[in-house]
């Protein structure tokens, strides 16, 4: 009856400057930055990823036209990872550790990789 809930809603397994694998798409095998995130859409933007080159008209004596690049959203799921410990793409795990901080940890090697929430000692 009730629905499993694997992670809290609108939370995703990486967030803005983690580093992370592409795993699909024309850019899959790079890595780059998280720059940004939109939870709800379970999407994020990441550096030098899924360009999308916009030809630009000069609207105006101030502005000039040209070629924008700029980074397009990736599906989330598309995203994995990089541990900064083992330097793999890694499955993110949650768990509290002995002080009660709230943390990520990359499931291949354990390391934290960052805190989620602070615990009460410390
Ligand atoms: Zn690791």
């Amino acid at each position: 009856m009730v629905k499993e809930e694997r992670m809290s809603r609108n939370k995703l397994h990486v967030k803005i400057d983690d580093q992370v694998y592409i795993l699909s798409g024309k850019d899959a095998g790079k890595t780059g930055k998280i720059i940004a995130a939109y939870p709800a859409k379970r999407r994020v933007i990441v550096e030098g990823v899924n360009i999308a080159t916009r030809h630009v008209k000069p609207r105006s004596q101030h502005q000039q036209g040209g070629i924008i690049r700029q980074e397009m959203p990736v599906d989330v799921s598309n995203v994995m990872l990089v541990c900064q410990k083992c330097k793999r793409p890694s499955k993110v795990g949650r768990k509290y550790l002995e002080n009660g901080d709230k943390v990520r940890y990359c499931k291949s090697c354990g390391a934290t990789v960052s805190v989620i929430t602070k615990g009460k000692k410390g």
